[in-house]
């Protein structure tokens, strides 16, 4: 049975490993469609790719753009997107400076903290690119340092939303996130939803919103979500019309609970997104709708 990974991070973002060495990895672990879904960035697809091909895995190129909705934080995954599309890489330049600027002023309010290197200290684990620092990277940075016991520790006391190092972010709006994954070939699919801090009417709305900007899909399994949360989002993706993906959000070694190629099952009655890129015979027994 082919595995199918449509969510994942290589050290262009804010996972640990190498495009390449992702790749491997993921062969190694039985993959045979991958996505690379860097955050607001598709530097590592070239590099993805062409370690893909000698393996006989297939690489859909992709990225994962941060948005805002109402003024939450809301990630929209592109799968097959055209990585050299004008408009997308106009659009990605923005993001990306706009990272690098929130990376400095994140560091100046750790530095008020008395946490002083935070910025040279991210920006080294960021393989030293200042545009890529994210707030993973401070967290890496601040949890070497003893400053916090968990990575999750370094977000509940610093970095997230409302804590005294959040630095609101001019992330592009969602719609406008849908119109340039579309316009450069994509499909927009609405990342991990049972994530957000939302109420279940808020994510209805969300979906709605998603929809009626262009979105053609919406993850339903992914590696974090309970049994329960997976059957719920099925319910939403098909009472919405929206395809269902799958995705392991990988980024690396470092969070050993998460592996690629590792989630559950599509619930009954999805549409598997992948239908848009194969056929029966590149993905035998996995292009029906799933029975349960
Ligand atoms: P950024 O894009 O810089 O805002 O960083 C967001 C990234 O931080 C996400 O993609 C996750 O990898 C990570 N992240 C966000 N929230 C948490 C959390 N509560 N615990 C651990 N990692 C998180
Ligand atoms: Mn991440
Ligand atoms: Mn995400
Ligand atoms: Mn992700």
């Amino acid at each position: 049975m082919p595995l199918i990974d449509l969510h994942t991070h290589s050290r262009c973002s804010d996972g640990a490993l190498a495009p390449a060495e992702l790749v491997r990895k993921a062969a190694e672990a039985g993959v045979n469609v991958l996505a690379l879904t860097d955050h607001d960035s598709v530097a590592g697809v070239a590099e993805a790719a062409a370690a893909a091909e000698p393996l006989g895995l297939r690489l859909l190129p992709g990225l994962e753009l941060s948005t805002m909705w109402r003024g939450h934080s809301v990630h929209v995954v592109g799968l097959g997107v055209d990585v050299a599309h004008a408009s997308l890489v106009e659009g990605l330049a923005r993001q990306a400076d706009a990272r690098g600027e929130r990376g400095r002023r994140i560091a100046e309010r750790l530095e008020k903290l008395r946490l002083p290197g935070a910025w040279e200290g991210a920006l080294a684990l960021a393989g030293g690119v200042p545009n890529r620092v994210s707030r993973t990277h401070f967290s890496q940075w601040l949890h070497a340092g003893g400053h916090v016991s968990s990575l999750q520790g370094a977000f509940d006391k610093y970095l997230g939303a409302g804590k005294p190092a959040d630095v609101p972010m001019p992330w592009m709006e969602l719609p406008e996130a849908v119109a340039l994954i579309r316009a450069a070939g994509g499909t927009a699919v609405l990342a991990h939803p049972g994530r957000y801090p939302l109420t279940r009417t808020k994510l209805r709305l969300l979906i709605d919103a998603f929809r009626a900007a262009g979105g053609e899909a919406m993850e339903v399994a992914t590696a974090t979500e309970k049994p329960d949360m997976v059957r719920y989002l099925g319910q939403l993706a098909v009472a919405a019309g929206l395809d269902a993906s799958q995705g392991s959000d990988f980024h690396g070694p470092h969070m050993p609970w998460i592996h690629l190629g590792r989630f559950p099952g599509l619930p009954a009655g999805c549409t598997p997104v992948w239908r848009r890129w194969f056929n029966e015979a590149d993905l035998p027994g996995q292009l029906a709708l799933p029975v349960g």
